[in-house]
């Protein structure tokens, strides 16, 4: 065991699995295009379920009030899980952050600060890096942590809202040799489309089951990941830092520095400072001035990059 430990060691010393790393690291780099066409593939369908088949059809179990509420809902989440997704997709994270004295990245030829860390994928140092993202296609790190917490948490609730609002319409048809009725076979007077989307048989049912099960997976999967988000922001730092800062006392003892309390820790990664309220940087789908990392050393808070 020990020999081939050895092996690898030496193969990784001389360089023989870089190629085998560059092709992987393209890869992911491609994949991650694809996934983003995916992504608005998926949104838009489920988009267009929820308005078009799930909300019109559910006039028959809910009263009109309601379903004007949960359009609006619905509505809010779509236009904050699009911005702050494209915005998560496109914003840098800032790159080759460090000066001379830091820690050298033999892989950039650069210098690099405490809170950077080297993205083979991306090729490159990242400040506040937490994880290379495959959804988004890049780093997510400092500039756009925000947008991307923002992004998966309004599709946690988006996802929460359908398990919650369409059950009926997930019950009636999955079961549909025992329900009452079912979208095509009862005319509903709010429902613009239903000619068109019932001249294709069973995509009505197909739709709304799918859209279900999907919001299923969603609400799991990546209501995981914003908790773990949530967890992770609470005691100030990303997941590059957590698995850096986990095990001796000493990294235990670093990683209590980075948490600047609760409160604070909030404020920081929203950028809840200098007058800027909730309502502005969560509520609404707004972006905030990007911080150069040149100037940063200037600032009064030196977290201040998200
Ligand atoms: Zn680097
Ligand atoms: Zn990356």
């Amino acid at each position: 065991m020990n020999r081939l430990c050895d092996l690898i060691d030496q193969k990784i010393d001389d360089g023989t699995f870089v190629p085998v790393v560059d092709a992987a690291n393209s890869t992911m780099r491609q994949l991650g295009k694809f996934l983003v066409l995916f992504v608005y593939f998926i949104s838009t369908f489920l988009a267009f379920t929820s308005f078009f088949i799930i909300i019109p059809y559910e006039q028959i179990y809910k009263p009109a009030w309601l379903l004007v509420i949960l359009g609006i809902c619905g509505f809010y989440f779509l236009l904050n899980i699009q911005y702050h997704y494209y915005k998560a997709r496109t914003i840098p994270p800032v790159a080759c952050p460090g000066e001379e004295g830091d820690a050298f990245c033999e892989k950039c030829n650069y210098w690099k600060s405490d809170r950077a860390h080297h993205c083979s994928v991306c090729d490159k140092c990242v400040l506040g890096m937490d994880h290379h993202c495959i959804w988004i296609n890049q780093c997510v790190g400092s500039h756009n942590h925000r947008h991307f917490f923002l992004f998966v948490a309004n599709l946690t609730l988006a996802a929460a809202t359908i398990i919650t609002a369409g059950y009926p319409s997930f019950s009636d048809h999955l079961f549909i040799e025992t329900s009452p009725n079912t979208y095509c076979t009862t005319i509903l007077e709010n429902a613009p489309l239903q000619d068109i989307i019932c001249d294709y048989d069973g995509f009505a049912r197909t739709a709304v089951v799918f859209c279900y099960l999907l919001s299923g997976i969603l609400f799991v999967m990546v209501g995981g990941l914003t908790l773990w988000n949530v967890y992770l922001i609470s005691i100030g730092c990303t997941y590059i830092d957590y698995l850096k800062l986990t095990g001796s006392k000493k990294k235990l003892s670093a990683r209590k520095r980075l948490n600047k309390g609760l409160k604070a820790n909030w404020k920081n990664f929203l950028g809840l400072r200098r007058n800027r309220t909730f309502f502005r940087c969560v509520i609404l789908p707004t972006a905030l001035p990007p911080v150069k990392y040149e100037s940063l050393n200037s600032r009064p808070d030196a977290f201040d990059v998200v």
